[in-house]
């Protein structure tokens, strides 16, 4: 195996090599993609939608089915895949990737069609007339998913699975920190029997991703930072290709005194740490009533210091390594700026050759080059006009303030260009629902944080810069076709009042229209009938000379 240091740089500029951020150790290489094949690609897509999109809800089922079998006879491979190349710990990836995805695979394999039922659309007074309309759903045609590296198995295949229930093909783009897993991905799929070219994985880093979405397929599902997200939509806009954004977050988590306070700093560990704090929907802000702020800060540092950190790997270990260098810098800018400010540091808060040491887990691989793993870092006293409050850190880090009424809680939380998920924790269900829904975020939870994107049935999506549009549930199947109306007239037999030529009858019909018809009420409406009776007398007789 090779590491960082001893690949020659011929190779580097074709290959994309992916290295395990815990280890420095190569995991795998693939060939990039260039722009012109990423075109090509698109085109072959586009080729086999038009076969694709005819095939029934029953076999489309059938093969997402099977695409399940393939993943459930190799989960601990998958696992340890996902865990080499994004250095996330092996049960989570098995936990919070693949038996979310499997559920989502077996829900849309299952209700699309229901789902996508043509339906018959109420119309009011129209019906009177003899009119009916009927929603019909196409599919988009090419759906080009770019997903970031985080959740680098269960959003891109999930958001494949939704396409192809739907009737369209898919062209994956997956990040270059996790091209291995991109390709497992079509692997599954293939394995499964769809196909050849229904899913297509194109390998390379954003240069690739923008040729993807130059290459104008029908719709892109893109999932990343802010500052992407725009230049995609700037670029899709040239074709006005339509998209959907999934991006970044600073969710806020609210705790009321009345709490069950063992329960909310167990989450909010959990919902920091998870994936080394790098889930667009981690705790990045604890807001903690005054009364009880000291109890759960004692609490979370409690069960900080129980967390086990080293490889992904290992079974026993709860945080891996971050993703990148790049991503490890924000974090200790972001945690150099907290203690500039003042706020304290109650545990954690540097890289974490120490914190391995007194949690007894392994020292860097022969060959690693590069430490990637940073404490999870517990910060009291934060607020609101500290940089690092407003900015999204992606990484290990809680950062705790207070605030005295619920009032404050809300306006404290809202306080942010995001808006993704938040959590408000209180045994006042009523109080719960209240705050919640003045919450300006796409999910929020009551006493529970982070998972709901792991819930396939329900609309994922953010308010705010955290995104536009939504995957997941109705709506977000509703992303991937184009509802058709289709109107009928079952009493075809007279001209429509409406229609030309105008006339003196014709603008007096119009006028009477307006004040009946318009109002939707079937006794209003009938005043019309005399001069709706004039005017069609008009129009069979013909323009007068
Ligand atoms: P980036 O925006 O850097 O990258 C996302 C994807 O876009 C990657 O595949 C990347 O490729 C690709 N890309 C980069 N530049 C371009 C370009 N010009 N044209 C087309 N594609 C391009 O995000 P990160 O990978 O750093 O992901 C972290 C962000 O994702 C965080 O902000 C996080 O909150 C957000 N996120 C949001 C989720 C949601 O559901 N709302 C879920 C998960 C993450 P490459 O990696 O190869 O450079």
């Amino acid at each position: 195996m090779k590491t960082v240091a001893t690949i020659a740089p011929t190779e580097q500029e074709t290959d994309l090599i992916s290295y395990n951020p815990a280890t420095g150790v190569e995991v795998g290489r693939v060939k990039k993609t260039t722009p012109d094949e990423v075109h090509a690609v698109v085109t072959r897509s586009r080729e086999v939608f038009h076969r694709w999109k005819t095939t029934s809800f029953a076999e489309r089922k059938r093969l997402v089915m099977l695409a399940r079998e393939v993943i459930l006879a190799d989960i601990d491979g998958i696992a340890k895949l996902i865990a080499a190349e994004s250095g996330k710990p092996f049960g989570e990836a098995i936990a919070m990737e693949i038996a979310p995805v499997l559920d989502l695979m077996q829900y849309f394999a299952r209700n699309a069609e229901k789902m996508l039922r043509p339906a018959k659309i109420g119309i009011g007074l129209y019906a009177l007339l003899g009119r009916t309309s009927k929603i019909v759903y196409h599919p988009v045609g090419v759906v080009g998913i770019i997903p970031a590296w985080n959740y680098p198995f269960s959003i891109p295949l999930g958001e494949a699975v939704m396409a192809l229930m739907a009737g369209n093909t898919v062209v994956i783009k997956p990040s270059e920190l996790t091209p291995m897993i991109g390709l497992k991905i079509g692997e599954i799929f293939s394995k499964a029997g769809f196909p050849a070219d229904a899913v297509q994985i194109v390998s390379g880093a954003g240069e690739t991703g923008a040729a993807l979405v130059e290459a104008a397929p029908d719709k892109i599902m893109f999932t990343g930072s802010v500052a992407t997200g725009k230049k995609i939509a700037a670029a899709a806009a040239k074709n006005l290709t339509p998209v959907v954004l999934e991006l970044g977050g600073k969710d806020p988590m609210i705790v009321f005194e009345d709490a069950n306070l063992e329960l909310a700093a167990g989450a909010a560990v959990w919902g920091a740490f998870c994936n080394a704090g790098q889930s667009c929907s981690s705790v990045e802000r604890l807001y903690v009533q005054e009364s009880v702020a000291e109890e759960l800060t004692r609490k979370i540092v409690e069960k900080t210091r129980e967390l086990k950190q080293g490889s992904g790997e290992r079974e026993d270990v709860s945080i891996g390594a971050m993703s990148s260098e790049r991503q490890i810098n924000i974090v200790e800018d972001h945690v150099n700026d907290f203690r500039d400010c003042g706020a304290k540091i109650e545990i954690g808060g540097a890289r974490s050759p120490a914190f391995r040491r007194q949690n007894a887990c392994e020292e860097p691989p022969e060959g690693g080059t590069q430490n990637l793993f940073y404490e999870p870092t517990v910060i009291s006293g934060a607020t609101n006009d500290m940089r690092p409050m407003q900015e999204e850190t992606f990484g290990p880090t809680l950062p705790i303030a207070t605030f005295k009424t619920e009032e404050e809680a809300i306006r404290l939380a809202n306080d942010s260009e995001f808006g993704l998920t938040a959590s408000v924790w209180t045994r006042d269900y009523t109080k719960g629902r209240r705050v919640a829904e003045q919450i300006e975020a796409g999910s929020v939870c009551i006493n529970e944080v982070l998972y709901t994107h792991g819930i396939g049935q329900t609309p994922w999506g953010g308010f705010k810069n955290s995104g536009r549009g939504r995957t997941h549930g109705r709506e977000g199947l509703m992303e991937l076709v184009q509802p058709q109306h289709i109107h009928v007239n079952r009493i075809a037999l007279l001209p429509d009042a409406w229609w030309m030529p105008y006339t003196p009858t014709a603008v007096e019909t119009f006028r009477k229209l307006a004040r009946t018809f318009a109002s939707g009420s079937v006794i209003r409406t009938t005043a019309l009938l005399p001069q709706l009776l004039l005017r069609i007398k008009e129009l069979l007789r013909g323009p007068r000379r």
